[in-house]
Parts: C-alpha cells; structure tokens; sequence
C-alpha cells in the first residue's frame, strides 16, 4: 500500500472541498482537489490517483455521471471511486454503486469514517494490483514453457514432439478433404566423423546453418523440425509427392551450398533425403507416412549419400508390423 498515496478529490463546495483536503492532507495523502466533475476527469485521466473521492451533487456534471464515464474507461477503471452521497439517501447510494463507485459515504461525515474507508479501499486496489501482476507474470512464464516444449534449442526449429502432433492433424484434415500430405525426412552424411574431424563445437555450428537454409525454401504452412540428433523433417501440408521432390532437390542444393568457416578452414556438407507422401501408405496412418519416408532414406544412404529417394508405394495388403 503507498504511504503517500495521491488522492482526487471532486467536490464543488469551496468550504466543504476546503476543509476535506486540509484533513486529508493531515493524514499524510497527497490532495488534488478538482472543483467540478470535468476538472475532476481530466485530472483523473492526466494523473492517475491512486483513489478518488467524488462529490454526487455538482453544477456541471454530476457525480454519477463522472463515474460511469471513469468507469467506462480502461485508463480509468482500476481507480477505486468513493462517492459522497447527500444525507445518505438510499436512491443515492444505490445509485452510486450500480454506476461503478466502490464505496460511498453519507454527508455529514466523521473525518475518521472517510478516512477508514479510504484505507480499506486503498487495500483493496493494492492487492488486486498485485494479482493483476502476478497473474501477466505467470501468463508469460506459461507461454515461455509452452514455447521451450515444443521448440529444439539449437537449431529454434520445431521438435520432433511438435512435429508428431501436427503431423497427426494434418494427416486428418488431409484425409477429411482429400488433400495430399508429403514427409520429407533428412539425415545428415558421415555426421560423425564431420564431428570427429572438426569438433562438436563445428558440428553443432552445421545443424543450425542446416536448419536455417531450410527455412529459406519453406512455405509459410509447411513445418520444418529437428527429429533427432542429425536428422531433420518436413511436412508438407497440401503437397504431392512431386511437389515434395522438387523442393527436395531444392534443400538438398542449399545444404551443400553452405560454406562454412571451421577454424580458417571451409568445409561444406551433404544430406540424404527420403519422401513419401499419403499415397504412398493408403491404408496407413501418420506413423506409417513417417516410416515410409525413413525407408527411402535408408535406401538414399544405402545408394551413396547426397541424393533424394521417392518411397515406394506399399503393396496392398495388411499393414506390417
Ligand atoms: P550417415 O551418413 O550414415 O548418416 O553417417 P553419420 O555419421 O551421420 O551417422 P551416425 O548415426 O553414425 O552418426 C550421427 C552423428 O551425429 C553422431 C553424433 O555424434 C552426431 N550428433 C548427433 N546430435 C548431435 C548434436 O547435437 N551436435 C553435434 N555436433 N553432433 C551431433
Ligand atoms: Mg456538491
Ligand atoms: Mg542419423
Ligand atoms: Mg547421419
């Protein structure tokens, strides 16, 4: 709670306003004093008290009407609002309240009655300000975890998690409205002796140029992630297998065109890629797109290395194991 907490004090009475600031200020608050409803909004919008205490009755505008527009708007809105009400009539205070004021206080009043209430509110605002912080800090934790879950922190491409969970949406809207769906999946050549070589240090430095030359040939639906230690995935939302191919052929280009400085030294590395796509596992499910695409990247590895195979689409049957 602010010791000295600034105070806004609407009140058109000359004598009434007079005397309130000076015992207020006795009690250790800052006043600013508007004498009518317009002053008391600009300075209420300007300044930012921490609290108000708003006359009901007032020439230009009165208290009710200050207080919806206060309440009306989000600069204003958190402000607690007490309102002094005339001779405590029930219409007032009702009134009051359903327009947005906090607490109200009946004229004539104790000095010591406002001043208990002001505290009370003061309280109130402290602790749901704190709340308020509390929540936006946990809110920004929550998307920061949620961001590091789903994120590999090398290359700042998604993870193989992500990648499983949009692949098993992607796989049904494609089924739903027919479309095509292709995988690409990709695996680094003689990683570990580039590893051996030059170092994990470099090796590390190759994944994540690897990772960001993809990103350069990728659309803005299509999600490249890393699947393991040296091996990448595409998913191709809407893709044929020829689609696939060709950007393929387009990847495997870019990773050998990097040119990469190791300790004064240009190395440059290759990938071998495999592709498959829905009509490749027309009785299968998203695992089977995956492992269809994992086989014709064993048969690229298998051939030599540096080159794209195609899978083959699976013979009829029922599926294996
Ligand atoms: P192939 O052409 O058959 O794929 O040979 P390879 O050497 O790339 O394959 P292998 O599976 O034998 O080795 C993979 C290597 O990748 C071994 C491992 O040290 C390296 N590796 C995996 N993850 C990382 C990583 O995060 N950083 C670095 N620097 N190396 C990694
Ligand atoms: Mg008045
Ligand atoms: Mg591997
Ligand atoms: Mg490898």
């Amino acid at each position: 709670m602010p010791v000295k907490a600034t105070l806004l004090l609407v009140e058109d009475s000359v004598a009434q306003g007079g005397e309130l600031k000076e015992s207020l200020e006795a009690l250790g608050y800052t006043v600013r004093w508007a004498r009518s409803g317009m002053a008391g909004l600009k300075i209420a919008r300007e300044e930012y008290p921490d609290l108000i205490v708003l006359d009901v009755i007032m020439e230009d505008m009165d208290g009710f009407a200050v207080c919806r527009w206060l309440k009306m708007h989000s600069t204003t809105r958190d402000i607690p609002v007490i309102m002094l009400t005339a001779r405590g009539e029930l219409r007032d205070r009702v009134e009051g309240l359903h327009v947005g004021a906090d607490d109200y206080i009946a004229k004539p009043f104790a000095p010591e009655e406002l001043e208990a209430r002001i505290f009370a509110a003061l309280r109130v605002k402290a602790s749901q300000s704190e709340l308020k912080q509390r929540n936006s800090q946990l809110e920004s934790m929550l998307h920061h975890v949620e961001a590091l879950a789903i994120t590999d922190p090398l290359t700042g491409l998604f993870n193989r998690r992500r990648l499983t969970d949009v692949l098993r949406r992607e796989w049904a809207v494609a089924k739903r409205y027919k479309n095509h769906l292709a995988f690409i999946m990709i695996d680094i050549d003689h990683f570990k002796q580039f590893n051996d070589t030059h170092g994990h240090e470099a090796g590390d430095l190759v994944l994540k140029e690897v990772a960001r030359s993809f990103g350069a040939c990728l659309r803005e639906v299509d999600l490249a992630a890393r699947y393991g230690g040296e091996e990448f995935a595409i998913l191709l939302p809407q893709t044929s297998k020829q689609g696939a191919l060709v950007l393929a052929e387009r990847l495997r280009e870019s990773v050998r065109a990097l040119d990469l400085l190791v300790s004064d030294e240009r190395v440059t590395v290759t990938a071998s890629f495999g592709v498959a796509s829905e009509a490749d596992v027309p009785k299968g499910g998203p695992e089977d797109l995956i492992r269809a695409a994992d086989g014709a990247l064993y048969t690229a590895k298998h051939n030599g290395r540096d080159q794209i195979v195609a899978a083959d689409v699976a013979p009829e049957g029922p599926p294996s194991g």
